[in-house]
C-alpha cells in the first residue's frame, strides 16, 4: 500500500538496533541533510523530512512497536497527518528534535510542533485579593464587589499577526554548536511568541497594549468557606500582552472573628453564663445564633459546664456535605457582690443537705463531655 521506506532502511540501521543506536543514526542523517548545508536542495530536504519521520517513530517505544508489528499501516497518522514525507513540517521537525542538535532550542524541545503558536500565547499574571467576611457572609455565601487595579487591553488598542514570525510565535534561529551552525527554533522575541504585535496604539497604552485600569469585579463567593481559602477566578487578572489570555484572579479569603460565637471548622460554640437561681429552677434562656437568635431550655439541676446542642446550626461546608452545630456551654455564675437580704437567704442555704456536692458520676468530666457530644 505504501510507497514509503523502511524506517530502519532510511535510519541504515538493523531492526534490533537499540535506541542510541537509533538516535545516533538519525542524527548523522540530519546533519548530512540539514537545510543549512544544502540550501535550495529539494532532494536533501526530502532526505532530511524523511529520517525525521522514521526517528519520530523507532524513537518511540509505542509507535515502534505498532510500527514492527504492522508497518507503516500500524503508525501512519501518528507520524503527522499520514500521506508520504510532507506529513512532518519543517517547524514540526526542529520543535521536535531540536534537542538533537544541541543548540539552544526555543523551549519547545520534545513538544509535537505544529498549529501550537496559538497555544502558546503569553498569559497574563495572577492578580491577589484578601476579602473579609462575617460568619453570617460564610454561612450563606455571598456575591462581592471589589475594586480591582489591573492591566487590561487598552482602550482602541488592535493588534496584528507579528511580521517577523509571520503570526507563528517563533523564529528559526542559527545557532553555533560543537557540530557547526544549526537552525533550531526560537521564541520570535518581536512578539514575545505570542504573534501578535500592536496594530493601532493608543496614547495610554504601554509597550505590549495594555493600560492600567481600575475594574470593579463581582465574586461569588460559596458558603462554608474558611479562613486562608484561596478562591480563584479564572480569567480575572492581568490582560495578556498582545491581546492574550488574561490570568486568573485569586481571592484570599479572611473571616472576621465573631463576637460572641467562636469557630472550629463547621462548628460554632458559644459560652453561656447562667445564674444559680436559673441553674436550679430550670429556665429558658436566649442565646445567640450565627443568622439570628435561638431559645434553649435549662433543665432544673443542670451542673456548670453543661454543653448543649444546637443540630445544625454551625456552618455548612464548602464541599456541600453536611453542615456543623452550635455547641452551647453552660457556666454558672457566681454573684461578685450580695446585698445584706440576699446573703442572709443564701447563709440560710450554705448548710441545706442538697446543697452539698454529691457527684453520683453523672457530671462528667470536660474530656468526657466532648467525647459523648461527638459520638451521637
Ligand atoms: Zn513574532
Amino acid at each position: 500500500m505504501s510507497d514509503k521506506r523502511d524506517y530502519y532502511e532510511v535510519l541504515g540501521v538493523s531492526r534490533s538496533a537499540t535506541a542510541p543506536e537509533i538516535k545516533k543514526a538519525y542524527r548523522k542523517l540530519a546533519l548530512k541533510y540539514h537545510p543549512d548545508k544544502n540550501p535550495d536542495d529539494a532532494e536533501a530536504e526530502n532526505k532530511f523530512k524523511e529520517a525525521a519521520e522514521a526517528y519520530e517513530v523507532l524513537a518511540n517505544a509505542e509507535k515502534k512497536q505498532r510500527y514492527d508489528q504492522f508497518g507503516h499501516a500500524g503508525v501512519d497518522g501518528a507520524a503527522g497527518g499520514g500521506g508520504g514525507f510532507g506529513g512532518m513540517d519543517m517547524d514540526d521537525i526542529f520543535s521536535q528534535f531540536g534537542d538533537i542538535f544541541g543548540g539552544g532550542g526555543g523551549g519547545f524541545g520534545g513538544r509535537r510542533g505544529g498549529g501550537g503558536a496559538r497555544q502558546r500565547t503569553a498569559r497574563g499574571t495572577n492578580l491577589r485579593v484578601k476579602i473579609k467576611l462575617t460568619l453570617e457572609e460564610v454561612l450563606e455565601g455571598v456575591k462581592k464587589k471589589i475594586r480591582v487595579n489591573k492591566l487590561v487591553n487598552a482602550s482602541g488598542v488592535t493588534f496584528k499577526d507579528c511580521q517577523t514570525c509571520k503570526g507563528q510565535g517563533r523564529v528559526n534561529r542559527v545557532t553555533q554548536t560543537f557540530l557547526g551552525a544549526m537552525q533550531t527554533a526560537t521564541t520570535c522575541s518581536t512578539c514575545q511568541g505570542t504573534g501578535k504585535i500592536i496594530d493601532k496604539k493608543p496614547a495610554g497604552a504601554d509597550a505590549q497594549g495594555l493600560e492600567r485600569k481600575e475594574e470593579v469585579i463581582e465574586i461569588d463567593i460559596p458558603s462554608g468557606v474558611e479562613d486562608g481559602m484561596q478562591l480563584s477566578v479564572s480569567g480575572k487578572g492581568n490582560a495578556g500582552p498582545f491581546g492574550g489570555i488574561a490570568g486568573d484572579l485569586l481571592v484570599v479569603i479572611e473571616v472576621k472573628e465573631h463576637e460572641e460565637l467562636r469557630r472550629d471548622g463547621q462548628n460554632v460554640h458559644y459560652e453561656a453564663f447562667i445564674n444559680f437561681a436559673d441553674a436550679a429552677l430550670g429556665a429558658s434562656i436566649e442565646v445567640p445564633t450565627i443568622k439570628s437568635r435561638a431559645r434553649i431550655k435549662i433543665e432544673p439541676g443542670t451542673q456548670s459546664g453543661k454543653m448543649l446542642r444546637l443540630k445544625g446550626k454551625g456552618l455548612p461546608s464548602v464541599q456541600n456535605y453536611g453542615t456543623g452545630d452550635q455547641f452551647v456551654h453552660i457556666n454558672i455564675w457566681t454573684p461578685q457582690e450580695l446585698s445584706k437580704e440576699e446573703k442572709e437567704i443564701i447563709e440560710k442555704l450554705r448548710d441545706s443537705e442538697n446543697f452539698q456536692p454529691n457527684p453520683d458520676g453523672k457530671e462528667k468530666g470536660f474530656f468526657q463531655r466532648v467525647k459523648d457530644m461527638f459520638s451521637n
